[in-house]
């Protein structure tokens, strides 16, 4: 990776993380029958079950275990992809669009169960996710998704405004509805636990060790790391999503990475604490510049959002300082209150707002696009990614294996997200 990117160490997660297991760099050459590259979810998820199915596998990932968006994200975990199970089917037919909208309704399963089954010490609850609606058209888009996942047989609830108000601790939405499914984990610590779990099953993980070359040579793979030293493997799994360089040609290209900022304040005093989201439910709103919020285990407010295309200055507070105004207006019980923690992170977009799988070459598997809910997403996506490589069935995975088609006019990305930005600045309205 050449970029230099917003470092880890400011976040509440890296302040409060359970310890990460002892790894060190690769330094000589080594074999295995699958490398994978990233130790994010998805590449900790596809590390950890394909040990489970006796394949040897080592992962190398540039900096540390949950360093991308693993490590920094809101630790919101919720189920679903960017469509709904209505769209889906429209979009996919019957057979295909189910099977698709069950894997998105399996997505936070495979997150708790993981948690049990290893035995995480982690932070972790399961109380739901609100999603509060800030104008008409989200009231009914909540409407539709009670319904659509209803008919799944899921108990979603449409809330009035003063139900969302009381559950949320806000009184600035019209209303809401609950997807009773969804939780809250610490991020860094759960990647870090499935970074024990993975080695606990034979996985050897290398950081500090970037991937800075891929070859195929006599039907074997050959990454070469940083340091010189290479993993000779029969297959490669490439799990970089919004930290994505240059490794794989036109790769960069097909993602638009959105930086996503976030605040956390200081413990919160114990009554404003028991007015802000009460019952320990988890929250996004609907808004296309989304606002997502929640408490965490120590009982911080937590408030993230959109941010500047180019990483901030971690020594510049006003870089988030839009956050901080954000609290003020929906949470006006907690303004003031000292932030302890800014941070951020990228957020892969692609063209279609589906995630991709590509296999541009025998034997190179590659993952990417999460559009900002990756938790269960991505830790389910490498349980399908080991599935299908150790049995070749296509139907394991959730969408087809496409070709890498980069976004048209890359290079003039940074204008078409200002644009997109504005517009959606106009249409959301403000808080
Ligand atoms: C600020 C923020 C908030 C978010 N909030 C939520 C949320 O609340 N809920 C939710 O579900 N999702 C959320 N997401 C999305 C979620 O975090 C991601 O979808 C998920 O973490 C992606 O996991 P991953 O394993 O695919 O990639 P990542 O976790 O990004 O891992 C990629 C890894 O690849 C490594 N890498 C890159 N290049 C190389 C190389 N050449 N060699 C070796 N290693 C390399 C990187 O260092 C990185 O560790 C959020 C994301 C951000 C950034």
């Amino acid at each position: 990776m050449s970029q230099e990117f917003f470092p880890l160490s400011p976040s509440l997660w890296a302040a409060t993380a359970a310890p990460a297991p002892v790894t060190t760099p690769l330094q000589s050459d080594v074999k295995a029958d699958v490398v994978v590259i990233g130790a994010g979810y998805c590449g900790l998820s596809t590390a950890l079950h394909l040990a489970e199915r006796g394949v040897r596998v080592v992962v190398l990932e540039a900096r540390d275990i949950g360093f991308g968006g693993s490590g920094r994200n809101g630790g919101q975990v919720i189920p679903g992809l960017k469509y709904d199970p209505s769209e889906l089917l429209a979009m996919f037919g019957r057979e295909k669009g189910q099977r698709l909208v069950d894997f998105a309704a399996s997505t936070v399963d495979s997150v708790f169960n993981l948690i049990d089954k290893h035995g995480m010490a982690i932070p972790h609850v399961r109380r739901g996710w609100i999603q509060g609606s800030h104008s008409s058209a989200a009231l009914k888009q909540a409407e539709r998704r009670v319904r659509d996942w209803g008919a799944q047989g899921v108990a979603t609830k449409l809330l009035d405004r003063a139900e969302t108000a009381r559950l949320l601790g806000t009184d600035k939405y019209l209303g809401g509805w609950i997807d009773p499914r969804g939780g809250g984990v610490q991020p860094l610590s759960y990647a870090r636990g499935l970074a024990h779990a993975a080695m606990a099953a034979g996985v050897v993980i290398h950081t500090d060790s970037p991937a800075t070359q891929l070859l195929q040579d006599k039907g074997r793979w050959q990454v070469t790391t940083a340091g010189g030293a290479r993993v000779s493997a029969e297959r490669v799994v490439l799990c970089t999503n919004g930290y994505t360089g240059g490794l794989w040609p036109q790769l960069s290209k097909s993602i638009i990475n959105a930086n996503s900022f976030q605040i956390a304040t200081e413990p919160l005093p114990e009554v404003v604490r028991r007015s802000i989201l009460p019952e320990g439910h988890v929250s996004s709103d609907a808004r296309n510049l989304l606002l997502y919020y929640r408490i965490d285990h120590s009982g911080r407010l937590l408030m993230g959002g959109r941010g500047t295309f180019n990483e901030p200055d971690p020594a510049l507070p006003g870089d988030w300082s839009h956050l901080e105004n954000v609290i003020g207006k929906l949470f006006p019980q907690a303004a003031g209150i000292p932030i302890a923690h800014r941070w951020c992170g990228h957020v892969a977009i692609t063209r279609d707002y589906l995630p991709h799988l590509h296999e541009p070459a025998p034997g190179l598997l590659i993952d990417i696009g999460c559009q900002g809910r990756g938790i269960g997403l991505q830790t389910r996506m490498g349980q399908a990614l080991a599935e299908y490589i150790t049995t070749g069935d296509e139907q394991a995975l959730p969408v087809a294996l496409s070709p890498i088609k980069p976004f048209p006019l890359y290079g003039l990305r940074r204008l078409y997200i200002s644009a997109v930005i504005g517009w959606y600045r106009m249409t959301d309205g403000g808080v």
